[in-house]
């Protein structure tokens, strides 16, 4: 598998003009690259990747994963950065039907899942406007990554008969526009995506809705990654923090969240710098606290293709 550092990779300047394994016809694959770590890639995803001509990627897709394509292909990067837009989404929509047209065989590579918060169902209707055929490929959305890691099911027996996954994203000039009676019900898992920035009001709209404050909680950071990092709390710490977190991250609010293990451990003090925040009042002395889990190693490799995340 390439391996060819970054530095050293054709960059991302793309020419249009017939370059490349040109078909005819090209084609996009719409791909989930997963959470981050490469080991949580699909067969096919990686497969998808190999036989590209041309990576369009998002920020979250680390390095480790854009390796795994032929040193050959072109690796454009259309990462979005809040309030700075690199690419607007109808220019993507645009790129993508261009290098089709063009013979390539275009990856748009998305963290997570592409159908997830991930404008995926925008690409694909672009390309079916243009004639362009598309496929997709599935990816582990970062919900399933965070809860795995945590050893908390979205998902219980008793404790949570449904999973929600929202986006914290805030309307037009305001707070998320979400169905809180809805969510403030008991015996739920709520996942809440991009809500880092909009925790305080989202705390306060749950408990308003008559969410109990004491409801379990979990914040996890850069799942799946070697930086990642667990918060332990509950629906009325969630606000304080979420202050602490600086990387993509969860929320999640929930009964069964009564499961999570925290990492780094409290008495370990955080891993970036003591910023580790404990902030359960109800669940204090139980097991799901008072233990940790070490963060998941990569698999042992049986002599070939093993892929460490190196970021
Ligand atoms: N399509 C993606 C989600 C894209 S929206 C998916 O299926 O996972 C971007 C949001 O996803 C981030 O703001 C964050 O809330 C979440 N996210 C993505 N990767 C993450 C990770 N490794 N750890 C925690 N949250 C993550």
């Amino acid at each position: 598998m390439g391996k060819t550092p970054t530095s050293k990779r054709r960059n991302a300047l793309v020419a249009l003009g017939g370059q490349g394994s040109a078909k005819a016809v090209g084609e996009v694959w719409l791909v989930g690259a997963g959470p981050g770590d490469p080991e949580l890639l699909t067969l096919k995803a990686l497969k998808a990747l190999q036989r590209a001509d041309v990576v369009v990627h998002d920020g979250l897709v680390s390095d480790a994963i854009l390796d795994l394509a032929p040193d050959t292909a072109r690796r454009l990067s259309v990462a979005k950065r809040k309030s700075r837009h690199s690419y607007a989404q109808d220019e993507i929509n645009r790129l993508l039907v261009a290098f089709a047209r063009d013979g390539l065989t275009v990856v748009r590579l998305k963290g997570g899942d592409p159908f997830i918060f991930g404008r995926g169902g925008e690409e694909l209707e672009a390309c079916r406007a243009a004639g362009v055929t598309c496929h997709i490929v599935p990816g582990v959305t970062a919900a399933l990554a965070a809860g795995a890691a945590a050893g908390a099911p979205l998902t219980h027996r008793g404790a949570a008969q449904a999973v929600t996954f929202v986006t914290g994203h805030a309307a037009v000039g305001g707070e998320p526009d979400l169905d809180w009676p809805s969510l403030a019900r008991a015996n739920q898992t709520v996942v809440i995506y991009m809500g880092v920035s909009t925790a305080a009001p989202i705390a306060a709209r749950l408990i308003a809705a008559g969410r109990a404050g004491s409801t379990p909680a979990l914040i996890v950071e850069d799942a799946s990654l070697p930086t990642e990092r667990r918060i332990v709390t509950t629906l009325a710490g969630l606000s304080d923090a979420a202050a602490a977190v600086t990387g993509p991250a969860l929320l999640i609010v929930g009964e069964a969240m009564a499961l999570a293990q925290a990492y780094p451990s409290p008495s370990r003090g955080g891993a970036r710098g003591g910023g580790f925040v404990e902030t359960d009042t109800a669940l204090a002395g139980s097991p799901a606290i008072a233990e940790t889990a070490p963060h998941p190693q990569p698999l042992p490799s049986r002599g070939r293709g093993a892929t460490g995340a190196s970021r």
